[in-house]
């Protein structure tokens, strides 16, 4: 889709991922495609492409596209996948994760942030995400189980619920660790065990329900 944001995009994807570890294809090419600017608000739309996280509403953020990109690659989508995010936010996530699997689950606690994305979700056609409002921390049982679970939020561990909800063989990416600070974590089940692999430190706003913080 051509729009006057066209050129931002594709500088966004050669100056800020290609060069500093995205690789897969197909993720550098949904990132070119997906309209960023549209899950941030009117006042902000000249800053959606740059090297930065932005506020949205209800003091939340959306993800630097450096993250979005490692966090997406690292669930190795090939199309066919059923994948749970926790924490919505803007929907921006959601919206690429949607054009690289076969279905999106999406869980947000905050009804005014989960009304603003299901809007762009219909604006876009992204007719394979389902959303919900609720304490993802519990996951999305009636869906499981998921191939591959993201979650857009920093937890103090990982919640149990998720763990159980992964798919064999399935992988998670979540930031684990202090209210300010995180690590990104990678994990698999495979054969029914449970590797975690440590990515790189993030900052991520607060998971908080019944596994996350209270
Ligand atoms: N993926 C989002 C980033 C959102 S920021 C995007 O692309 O814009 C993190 C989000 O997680 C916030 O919207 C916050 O409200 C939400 N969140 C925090 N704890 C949650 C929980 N227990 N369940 C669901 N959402 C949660």
């Amino acid at each position: 889709m051509m729009d006057r944001f066209t050129t931002a995009r594709e500088r966004m994807v050669s100056e800020q991922l290609a060069c500093r570890g995205i690789s897969d294809s197909n993720v550098l090419k949904v990132m070119s495609e997906v309209p960023r600017h549209l899950f941030v608000d009117d006042a902000m739309q000249g800053r959606a492409y740059g090297d930065h996280p932005l506020p949205i509403a209800s003091d939340q953020t959306i993800s630097q596209p450096l993250i979005v990109a490692a966090m997406t690659q690292a669930l190795q989508l090939q199309g066919t996948e059923k994948v749970l995010e926790i924490g919505t936010g803007s929907g921006y996530q959601a919206a690429v994760l949607s054009r690289l699997c076969a279905n999106v689950y999406t869980v947000e606690r905050i009804n005014t942030l989960l009304a603003g994305a299901r809007k762009i979700f219909d604006q876009l056609r992204c007719y394979n995400i389902l959303s919900r409002l609720d304490d993802g921390t519990m996951g999305w049982r009636e869906h499981a189980p998921y191939d591959a679970i993201i979650v857009t939020a920093g937890s103090p561990e990982i919640p149990e619920p998720l763990i159980d909800q992964l798919a064999d063989p399935g992988r998670m990416v979540i930031p684990v660790g202090e209210r300010d600070v995180q690590e990104l974590h990678y994990l698999t089940k495979i054969d029914g065990e449970i590797e975690v692999q440590q990515l790189e430190s993030v900052r991520f706003v607060s998971l908080i329900g019944e596994h996350g913080w209270k």
